[in-house]
């Protein structure tokens, strides 16, 4: 693929791109009570990059973020990984909750993801010490989930996903139930992994401020079907400070116009929540009664 094969897509080239989404869509259930949950997703997320996919709710982001985890199968069109990751790349999800298994402590938790990879029990611990350390977790290294906060034990899975050292990082709404002042805490310590480690992250959230303050890109989505409403570059430049980059005239440009974006796809869901759901294109029905 060149950049002029596909100038509408993205300015990246396949050396560089690490998720390519092609006309994606995604069909829940059957017949009259089918729901189409994706239409015609299009989109290239380029290595080290940080995407955040935002929209009302119901519109597909769990959905597109399992399709790229691997663990949903899309009902039409692809997901391709970068030429370096051809059978399928390690990829890594943290989710808002049960992130933590609570009978582990924390080290075996942090650890958990290379013990099953099978990497040795001295280099797994070594590993997830210097995350741990890295979190400001080491004296809680032995402690188990329920003795921490919640925000420590969203510290606990994000030092476990960057432990597991994935080529690709899935984020569903991390820090959604975390207090503001907590979250500010977390925002920093991610700002700072990402800036070490540069994986590709794929991060959901509903906090317009969060998506401004990590992303290199904002994903737009309409509501249900989600489709790909805008793209808008985020030009902060890095590494970030939080207060330096919340202060910024960038900051309220960006987040202004993501506002704009959003508010009529929220309307638009209100609106659509008393009407009949939308009905998959016919290709897609062709292929489901097939
Ligand atoms: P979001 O994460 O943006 O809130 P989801 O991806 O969870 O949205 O869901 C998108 C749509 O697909 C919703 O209408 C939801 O009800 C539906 N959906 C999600 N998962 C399933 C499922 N396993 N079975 C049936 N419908 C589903
Ligand atoms: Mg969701």
């Amino acid at each position: 693929m060149t950049v002029a094969e596909t100038p509408s897509r993205d300015d990246a080239t396949s050396a560089e791109v690490a998720i390519s989404i092609r006309d994606v869509d995604k069909v829940y259930g059957q017949a009259e009570s089918a729901v189409l949950a994706l239409d015609a997703i299009d989109l290239d997320i380029r290595r080290g990059e940080f995407v955040t996919l935002i929209g009302p709710s119901g519109c597909g982001k769990t959905t597109l973020l399992r399709i790229i985890a691997g663990l949903e199968a899309p009902s039409v069109g692809t997901v391709g990984f970068g030429p370096r990751a051809t059978d399928g790349p390690l990829r890594s999800m943290v989710f808002q909750e049960h992130g933590v298994l609570p009978w582990m402590t924390v080290l075996d938790n942090v650890a958990y993801g290379l013990r099953v990879r099978g990497v040795p029990k001295a280099q797994r611990l070594e590993v997830a010490r210097s995350y741990i350390r890295m979190l400001g977790l080491t004296r809680f290294e032995n402690a188990y989930p329920r003795q921490l906060s919640g925000g420590m034990r969203q510290r606990v899975s994000v030092a476990r996903a960057f432990a597991n050292d994935p080529e690709i990082l899935l984020m569903d709404e991390p820090f959604g139930a975390l207090d503001e002042q907590t979250r500010m805490m977390v925002h920093a310590d991610l700002l700072r992994l990402w800036q070490e480690h540069r994986k590709t992250v794929v991060f959901v959230t509903h906090s317009l401020s969060e998506a401004v303050l990590l992303s290199d890109r904002i994903v737009v989505m309409s509501s249900r079907p989600g489709r790909i409403k805008e793209s808008i570059s985020v030009p902060l430049e890095r590494p970030r400070h939080i207060s330096e980059a919340q202060s910024s005239p960038e900051f309220a440009a960006v987040r202004g116009r993501l506002w704009d974006a959003l508010r009529d796809e929220i309307e638009l869901l209100n609106a659509q929540e008393a009407s009949a759901p939308p009905i998959p294109r016919r290709s897609v029905w062709r292929r489901l009664i097939r």
